[in-house]
């Protein structure tokens, strides 16, 4: 499932791809992508429509279009977009097609979680799943001192502290498990159990880790990092050799090494 580094490595390429660009038509296969406004709307809306910007915010694109209006995509499960030439063969998960400047962007979508908004600024402002979404780890607002003051007074596992996207955006199962590792924190520790020098410790894991992984990752589907590339490969510690460990902690399968985190 897609997380910041891939959401980050897709709004990447659009930006390279497809920022500038003018939407001459949009071809939506699968209607129930959109979740408003209703599909008519949603293709009359569109057509004509200079792409401007492109950023990411937590797991979700935003993609700014002239007139104001910005198409906001979560990707989910097996989400993303691609860039094709008009005469390939559209694969059967397309769900929707946008005709760019004698290019297609195409959605594909296997699972069919993923979905899309077109928003006015004010739906942009009320829209929940954005309104309410935590600091953005790579920005230069998550500082250490915030970091503190987003801990202080928490309690729960620090895996469930890692997944909370109304503290910090875009960290999901998978790197969240790297992220203990590396930091040598078992994934059930206490969140007010750890001491200063252990939390600045998590902190700057975190950075380190998202920032390898989106300089690592050219597409997702390959998880960039030590222990996700062992985890998929024999199942040992890199750091020591032993099996990992599997256990279900905030209410997700999570592999750690019981030796190494504590
Ligand atoms: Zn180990």
């Amino acid at each position: 499932m897609p997380e910041l580094p891939d959401v980050e490595t897709v709004a990447a390429m659009l930006r390279r791809r497809v920022r500038g660009k003018r939407i001459r038509r949009v071809r939506l296969l699968t209607p129930s992508t959109v979740r408003s406004p209703d599909p008519a709307t949603f293709t009359r809306l569109l057509r004509g429509r200079r792409v401007q910007q492109i950023v990411r915010r937590g797991k979700y694109l935003l993609i700014g279009l002239d007139g104001g209006l910005t198409l906001v995509a979560h990707l989910r499960m097996t989400g993303d977009f691609e860039i094709t030439d008009p005469k390939m063969p559209i694969h059967p998960h397309t769900r929707v097609i946008f005709e760019i400047d004698g290019r297609h962007l195409r959605f594909t979508d296997q699972r069919r979680f993923g979905h899309m908004d077109l928003l006015t600024p004010q739906g942009l402002s009320q829209f929940p799943g954005l309104s309410r979404m935590g600091i953005e780890p790579l920005g230069p607002q998550f500082t250490l001192a915030k970091f503190r003051e987003i801990v202080r007074a928490r309690r729960g596992t620090v895996k469930a502290l890692l997944l909370r996207q109304d503290l910090i955006a875009g960290i999901g199962n998978i790197y969240a498990d790297e992220i203990l590792w590396r930091a040598r924190l078992h994934p059930a520790r206490r969140i007010e159990s750890l001491r200063p020098d252990r939390l600045k410790h998590l902190y700057s894991t975190i950075r380190s880790v998202l920032r390898t992984a989106v300089a690592g990752l050219s597409r997702y589907g390959r998880p960039v990092g030590r222990f996700l590339a062992a985890r998929e490969q024999n199942g040992h510690c890199p750091r020591c050799g032993r099996s990992l460990a599997v256990d279900r902690i905030a209410g997700r399968t999570t592999y750690f090494c019981r030796t190494c985190q504590r």
